[in-house]
């Protein structure tokens, strides 16, 4: 099966997933979107209200602000793929659980094997806890880490900012020196080894016919 193809059936078990009680409450699980082929991945928390009702990431304020932080990094929201670390909303925006965050975790594993990005951006306490063990937000926001063969950037949610505007700042200069990285005009210091690995389930051999664009939502 091509990668895409592989994603696209990542994308109906999602949809269909009854692997934890999130399943109960949801009106759509949000799998993420983008094409098939990205330099860069986003990966936030979980689906808001918004998310919920229209079964996409980022689409309510925190959505609007991203795409804003986005364009400052030169970015498009069509030529990253975005997700979050559970696919379905947790009740009142509330934390994902840990037995929620366990049983959610291999499609997000398996999304970045088969996506491959080079440069992972962490939005918030718990994407960034899957790659930075006993990592601060407070301390390394805006600060890039070698994880595996991956750079792994990691960011205040934007969801934060909102709740507190305090943050807002930091995040739009973090998103400015995720601009200069991604140009390779400057490093974003410090650069840290993190040993934390990653699960990577069996990557297809390459399909040449992609990047296609695949609509996942
Ligand atoms: S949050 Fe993840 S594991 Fe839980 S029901 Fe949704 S897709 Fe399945």
């Amino acid at each position: 099966m091509s990668d895409i193809n592989q994603l696209r059936t990542i994308r109906e078990e999602i949809l269909h997933c009854q692997k934890c009680p999130l399943a109960k409450g949801r009106k759509n699980a949000v799998p993420g979107e983008g094409p098939s082929s990205v330099d860069v991945m986003f990966i936030g928390e979980g689906p808001g209200y918004h998310e919920n009702q229209q079964g996409k990431p980022f689409v309510g304020q925190a959505g609007m602000f991203l795409d804003e932080l986005l364009a400052s990094a030169d970015l498009k929201r069509e030529e990253v793929f975005i997700t979050n670390v559970v696919k379905c909303r947790p009740p009142d925006n509330r934390d994902p659980m840990p037995e929620e965050l366990a049983a959610c975790a291999h499609y997000l594993d398996e999304q970045i094997a088969l996506l491959d990005p080079k440069v992972i951006v962490t939005l918030g306490r718990f994407s960034m806890a899957k790659f930075i063990e006993n990592g601060k937000i407070t301390q390394i926001h805006g600060k890039s880490h070698q994880v595996g063969k991956r750079l792994v950037v990691t960011m205040y949610h934007p969801a934060a900012a909102l709740h507190q505007p305090a943050l807002r700042p930091a995040l739009i200069e973090d998103f400015s020196k995720l601009r200069h990285l991604l140009a390779k005009e400057e490093p974003i210091e410090p650069k840290v080894e993190a040993p934390a690995p990653e699960t990577k389930p069996g990557k297809q051999e390459e399909n040449p016919s992609l990047p296609e664009q695949l609509s996942l939502f």
